[in-house]
Formats: structure tokens, C-alpha cells, sequence
């Protein structure tokens, strides 16, 4: 089959379009046809390499795929040849005390299929294996295309702004990067609930998708001060939940930009890990500083009613072939899409 392959750590010239073994399935595991793959970050994580983490290689990355079931392991009952599925990416034992809780992203097994699992498991190739419990029916009201943009991101922000803001009617939030693969699903999630969205993004065709996607409020981070912008909006109480992957480069205007007692969510760091933190706002103020990790299988099949409902929309920047994906990935790292990228294999 045709994937994108890397054998050591890099930039985008490190990707290559090439053949690669078609996945077989295991007793639990099911083998898709992919019809699409998402671009995430942690491709890009796992292609730059992150210290302290360690990739297999050669790697195909795509934790975000959409496609059909052709061929299922002797043990999976949850699934059939033909069926059309997504998939959740958050791979754990299933048994531990943490999983039966439902708190698999603290299993001690805990991987991001696609991510840290391998050597060749990933979305980006004509087929995938994956562990039949983390599939799910793809939306019948969403291609392929569509549907592969949405678990992770979705997932992610639900488990960061419902299960641990636990965001409120009328609450302001914050939005960094409020046009990427998070941010519009962000902005989506908070005014499911009716909160005031304040989105922050780089160029005004960025903006615009922002409040086509519901924001009542909508800041150029290049031309802004977001903290007197941020104070004037609410009238000087500040943001109730600012929505934080941003890191280094934001985390101190967040902190800033945060009511009394507000909380900040975290779950990535895109401009670097060492933030800075004026600890005096913490205990002055009483901010709270939670920090989430993707989350778990049925927190996502809570949220996709939401999209199969159509009030949560896919919202899909670009579409590329899968021999594209270094432009896939250089345009996310310059900040050059708003929404998602999906990928096109090309037997699909
Ligand atoms: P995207 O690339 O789709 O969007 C990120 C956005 O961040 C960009 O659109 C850009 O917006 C903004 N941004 C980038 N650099 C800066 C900066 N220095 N200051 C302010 N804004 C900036 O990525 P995702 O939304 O998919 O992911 C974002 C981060 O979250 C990544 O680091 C990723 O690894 C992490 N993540 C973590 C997960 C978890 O479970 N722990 C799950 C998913 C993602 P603009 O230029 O318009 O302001």
C-alpha cells in the first residue's frame, strides 16, 4: 500500500511518499480502508521528535481516520466487515484501575494510536489497524472527508471545556488559535452551552471563519493587545476559562487576561513548553490551572450526537492528496490554514 513514511526524526523533507506492508489484523483489531486521514500536531511532534518520547521507526503518523471495516480480528464482535467508522485514538488496556473508570488517558499503557504506537499503525496509508474498541460508526450525515477531521480535536476539547472547565452559560472564554484544528471546535463547544466566545487568531480570513463558527468576539493577535481587549470586552472582570495550547508565548498574557478565580485549561504547547508564571496570580487571584489530556471513549461519542445532530460541524480547510503531506504539514506549522486539513489516500 502507499503511506507516508519516515525513518528518522526531522523536517518535512523527512516524509516520503512510499510503500509500506498492509496491515493485518490481530485477535482484537479491525483493518480499515481509509478513505481519509486528518492532519494533527502530534504529526508534526512525532516527525520533529520530542525529548523524552520515544517514536518507533519507521513511523506512519494519523491519529484521525474515516473509512470501512475490511477485515476484522477472530475475537471482535463490535464490528463488521463493510461497516463505515472513525476512529477514537486514545489506546489503553482496558482493564487497569484507571480504564474501568474511565479514565484510560491515566493507564499506565496509555498511547495515541497513530502517535506513540507503531512501528506502521498510522491514518496516513491506504489501510490502518487499529484495536476494534476504539472504533466508532462514522456520521451518516458527514463524508469521509469531514469525518476524519473531527475525533481528536473534538474529543479533546470536549474532555478540556465540559468534563474539566466545566464551561457555563454567559462564561467569557478566552480562545487562542480560535481558527485552528482546536480553536473551531472550540468555539463551537463553548457556545453549545452559551458561553461568549473571545477568539484570537492571525489574519482577518481567520477571523472571519471565527464568527461564522458563533464567536461574539474576535481579536488579531498581531494587532491587538489581547489583555486590554480582553478587559474591555468584559468590562475589567476578564475571561472565565481561557483555552490554552498555545504555551510559552501566551501562557503569561492568559494568566493575565483570567478573571478571580477563572481557569485556565491546558493541553498542548505549540510555541514551547517553558512558560512563565507569575505564581502571585495564582493564589491572589485564585485561578485555577487544569491541565487535560485528549479524552476518553465516550466522552467522544457524547460530543459526536452534537455533530450528528449537526449543531457541531466539521469544519475542513483543505483537502489534499496523501502524496501532499509535507505541504499538509508546512502549512500548519506556519499557521497557514484555518480549520482542518483531510487527506486523501489514493485508492479512496
Ligand atoms: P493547529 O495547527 O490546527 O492550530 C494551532 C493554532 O495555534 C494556529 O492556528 C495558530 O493560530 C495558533 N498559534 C500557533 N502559534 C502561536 C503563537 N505563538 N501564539 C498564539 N497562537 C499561536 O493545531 P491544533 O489546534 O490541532 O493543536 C494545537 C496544539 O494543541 C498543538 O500543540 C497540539 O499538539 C496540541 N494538542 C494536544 C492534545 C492533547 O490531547 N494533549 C490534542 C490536540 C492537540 P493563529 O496563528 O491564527 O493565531
Amino acid at each position: 500500500m502507499k503511506a507516508i513514511v519516515f525513518e528518522q526524526n526531522g523536517g518535512c523533507e523527512v516524509l516520503r511518499y512510499t510503500d509500506a506492508p498492509e496491515p493485518k489484523a490481530g485477535p482484537n483489531d479491525v483493518v480499515l480502508k481509509v478513505k481519509a486521514s486528518a492532519c494533527n500536531f502530534n504529526d508534526i511532534w512525532a516527525r520533529r521528535g520530542l525529548p523524552g518520547m520515544k517514536i518507533i521507526l519507521p513511523h506512519i503518523s494519523g491519529s484521525d481516520a474515516a473509512g470501512v471495516v475490511v477485515e476484522i480480528g477472530s475475537e471482535v464482535k463490535n464490528v463488521k466487515v463493510g461497516d463505515e467508522v472513525v476512529v477514537h485514538c486514545g489506546i489503553s488496556c482496558r482493564e487497569c484501575y484507571y480504564c474501568t473508570r474511565g479514565e484510560e488517558f491515566f493507564c499506565h499503557d496509555f498511547k495515541i494510536w497513530g502517535f506513540q504506537t507503531g512501528p506502521l499503525d498510522g491514518a496516513h496509508a491506504e489501510y490502518c489497524r487499529v484495536p476494534a474498541a476504539n472504533v466508532l460508526a462514522k456520521p451518516v450525515n458527514l463524508s469521509f472527508e469531514e469525518a476524519a477531521t473531527v475525533p481528536l480535536v473534538l474529543v479533546t476539547v470536549w474532555r478540556m471545556l465540559v468534563s474539566r472547565a466545566h464551561v457555563q452559560a454567559g462564561d467569557f472564554v478566552l480562545v487562542w488559535g480560535a481558527a485552528g484544528g482546536l480553536g473551531v471546535m472550540a468555539i463551537q463547544v463553548a457556545k453549545l452551552f452559551n458561553a461568549r466566545v473571545i477568539a484570537v487568531a492571525s489574519s482577518d480570513d481567520k477571523l472571519e471563519l471565527c464568527e461564522k463558527l458563533g464567536a461574539d468576539f474576535v481579536l488579531h493577535r498581531k494587532k491587538h493587545d489581547i489583555f486590554q481587549e480582553v478587559r474591555r470586552i468584559t468590562n475589567g472582570r476578564r475571561a472565565d476559562i481561557v483555552f490554552e495550547h498555545t504555551g510559552a508565548d501566551t501562557w503569561p498574557i492568559s494568566m493575565q487576561c483570567l478573571k478571580w478565580g477563572g481557569t485556565i485549561v491546558t493541553c498542548g504547547a505549540t510555541s514551547g513548553f517553558a512558560a512563565q508564571t507569575d505564581i502571585r496570580l495564582l493564589w491572589n487571584k485564585q485561578q485555577n490551572y487544569l491541565g487535560s489530556h485528549l479524552g476518553n471513549k465516550g466522552e467522544l461519542i457524547e460530543a459526536m450526537r452534537f455533530v450528528e445532530g449537526g449543531q457541531i460541524k466539521p469544519v475542513v480547510g483543505e483537502i489534499l492528496p496523501l502524496h501532499e503531506m509535507a505541504r499538509a504539514q508546512h502549512m500548519m506549522e506556519t499557521n497557514a490554514i484555518g480549520g482542518k486539513i483531510a487527506i486523501v489516500p489514493p485508492s479512496a
